[in-house]
């Protein structure tokens, strides 16, 4: 849900469900991190019930052994971070709305002193692990979005600042993202056509690093022995794991034109994908 609002006494994005350190202690082959990777993750802060859930900080752990949430938040890092990045857990259920938000991302604060806060939703952390990561890295990237636009100065600033700054490209394109997917006709927003456009890859990529962790052994033999998808419509089909990451990847971005373009036999595949991992995953693997 898009609220096209970038005041900077509070702005808040929603998602709805329908929308290295160099371990080579096994021998695996080493992790190459980009340069600052190093600790990044102090820059983050934590809130108490953020610290105080174990199964998310087991998930957060996993993030970010796996470096999955670095390439996202380049904004936040380093000696002169754009903004200060947060992660929170809290009821964020509203009872006037049928569609329960998995997470949002909110930006507070003023241009010096912005402060971009992600929020889990502890009345929707009852899905796996894997789900939940995807939550977390899916906000990283609205937080990132948000931190472009107060290195902007805001919305408004942003032609100003592209014709000051034409080396940055990036602050052009998601000018066009924001002039081509307005509020008034884009469902998804133009966060989300972004996302479905320049970060679908690398989603599907950090879903394929996290599964080994995130994804239980349970679940990983039933699919060596069963390897059947049975959609609620249509005929079953073989599980394919690549597909599976791809599944996953697009919640969340289903409202926008990417998804649209998509057959109707394939959207009901990527359905079934992932209603079935979170009908059978074990419960060991999910937070509740
Ligand atoms: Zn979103």
């Amino acid at each position: 849900m898009e609220e096209d609002c970038y005041e900077y006494s509070y702005y808040s994005h929603t998602e709805s469900p329908d929308g290295s350190n160099c371990d080579t202690g096994d021998g695996e082959v080493p992790i190459l991190l980009p340069p600052g990777a190093d600790d990044w993750e102090q820059d983050i802060c934590e809130s108490e019930s953020f610290i105080g859930n174990d199964c998310v900080q087991g998930i957060w752990e996993i993030m970010k052994q796996n470096n999955v949430a670095f390439n996202n938040l380049g904004s936040f890092l380093g000696e002169r971070p754009i903004a200060e990045l947060c992660l929170d857990i809290q009821n964020l259920n509203d009872p006037t709305r049928d569609v329960q938000a998995n997470g949002n991302t909110a930006l507070s604060g003023s241009t010096i002193k912005a402060k971009v806060t992600i929020t889990l939703n502890s009345q929707s952390l009852n899905r796996s692990k894997l789900g939940i990561a995807r939550t977390i890295l899916h906000e990283t990237v609205h937080a990132e979005l948000y931190a472009m636009i107060v290195e902007a100065n805001g919305k408004d600033a942003l032609e100003a600042y592209i014709a000051q700054n034409p080396q940055k490209e990036r602050f052009q394109l998601i000018w066009e993202y924001i002039n081509e997917f307005p509020p008034t006709t884009s469902a998804a927003g133009w966060q989300h056509e972004f996302m479905a456009d320049y970060y679908l890859t690398s989603m599907v990529e950090s879903m394929r690093e996290l599964s080994s962790d995130l994804v239980s052994d349970s679940y990983k033999n039933y699919i060596a022995v069963d390897s059947i998808v049975y959609p609620l419509n249509g005929d079953a089909f073989p599980w394919n794991w690549n597909d599976f990451y791809i599944a996953l990847s697009w919640v969340g971005l289903k409202k926008t034109t990417e998804w649209d373009k998509l057959s109707d036999d394939l959207k009901s595949k990527y359905d079934a994908y992932t209603r079935q991992y979170e009908e059978l995953e074990v419960l060991s693997a999910k937070c509740s």
